[in-house]
């Protein structure tokens, strides 16, 4: 039995995983849940998955839970709650789903004590991969990819890692890279929301419509699998079917391909190195008739551009990318900037801001605070 804790489980991600614990009741149990606010959301998985751990970011809320809370189960509180929750002795992996940077300390909190964490926050690698590699050096734990390029990386370089050559990130490429009429002075936030073939949350969607996300993978990958910036490489691929590629030092090229659905890398990652069978869709490879590839275009999406160019810096620059970027896309939601103005509000905080090289986890955090307040304060 593989015992889970699952750190954001009302989104997304974490609703996906409650869909695939319930497929294997022999095999994986919920020990812990951690929500940001939605205690009553929380408290009803719960009960559903006999969890008697559940840990509420938001204080306020975190108190109405324990008030509501059924005999038995404990309540943690707030971001130390949390991360009291990563650290849960019973626990053999944790599942980080929570957005962003909150997700770093519960990661770190982990891997410190040894537990394999399956890795759904992308956030945590781009801003602290250093740090976060170094501690699963340190301790021997290790990262599971649960992002459904790195989930196929991982999948195609197992027992030949020594054989890579070059990794080949795929990007559905959003609702606009093959629209070249829209204007990114006046996509609508309902335009930029309709991402053709995964049904995510909104600030990933948001990403992947500007290509950021695929920026940001680029650096989440580097990390993660401990390879060089010059040798990923992201191209274009609509249909989202094959969800990444490695090239081979003798030029063969593998890929993984299933049906866009992230159970495939939430549940590989959480019964890894098995595979279990279950009732995750087929592929009808003959139903779809073609896949497109494409390079992407940099010019009309320059976040791409400014990802690498953090990346390269390194230091701090990919937190500050990383934290301008989710205060501006926060922004084009409410609708104070344009489409466009996420990365330029991105890259004027990437000018401002000044470089350290090999921080500290305080001065990682710093920089992602810096970038936030400044990016919300321009006009
Ligand atoms: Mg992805």
């Amino acid at each position: 039995m593989k015992r889970i804790v699952l750190l954001g489980s009302t989104g997304s991600i974490g609703t996906s995983a409650l869909r695939v614990v319930e497929q294997f009741p022999d095999r994986l149990s919920l020990v812990g849940l951690a929500v940001n606010s939605d205690y009553r959301a929380v408290l009803e998985q719960a009960k559903r998955f006999n969890v008697k751990h559940v840990a509420v970011a938001d204080e306020a809320a975190a108190k109405r839970c324990q008030a509501e809370a059924a005999p038995g189960i404990r309540v943690y509180s707030g971001a130390a709650g949390v991360e009291a929750l990563a650290a849960l002795d019973e626990s053999d992996i944790v599942l980080c789903a929570i957005v962003g940077m909150a997700g770093l300390r519960p990661v770190l909190a982990a891997l410190k004590r040894g537990c394999d964490v399956a890795l759904a926050t992308k956030e945590v690698l781009v801003a602290a991969g250093a740090i976060v590699t170094e501690t699963c050096r340190a301790t021997g734990s290790r990262l599971l990819p649960v992002d459904s390029e790195h989930s196929a990386v991982f999948q195609c370089i197992e027992g030949r890692r020594d054989q890579l050559k070059r990794i080949i990130l795929t990007a559905s490429g959003g609702p606009f890279a093959f629209k070249p009429a829209i204007d990114f002075e006046t996509v609508t936030v309902g335009e930029a929301l309709k991402h053709p073939r995964w049904n995510m949350g909104r600030k990933v969607t948001v990403d992947s419509a500007t290509l950021i996300n695929k920026g940001l993978e680029i650096m989440e990958a580097r990390w993660m699998f401990d390879w060089p910036l010059d040798k990923i490489d992201v191209i274009i691929h609509p249909e989202s079917i094959v969800h990444s590629l490695v090239e081979l030092v003798d030029g063969s090229v593998l890929g993984q391909f299933s049906p866009p659905d992230m159970r495939f890398a939430i549940q590989y990652a959480l019964t890894w190195p098995e595979r279990y069978e279950g009732d995750l869709p087929a592929l009808d490879l003959a139903r779809l008739g073609t896949l497109k590839f494409a390079a992407p275009d940099e010019r009309r999406f320059p976040g791409l551009t400014l990802a690498r160019e953090a990346a390269r810096t390194g230091g701090t620059m990919p937190a500050v990318l990383n934290a301008a970027n989710e205060i501006a896309v926060q922004r084009f939601l409410d609708g104070t900037i344009p489409f466009a103005g996420i990365w330029r509000l991105v890259e004027r905080l990437m000018r401002a801001h000044a470089v350290l090289q090999s921080p500290t986890l305080d001065q990682i955090i710093e920089a992602d605070n810096w970038a936030r307040i400044r990016a919300g304060e321009i006009k």
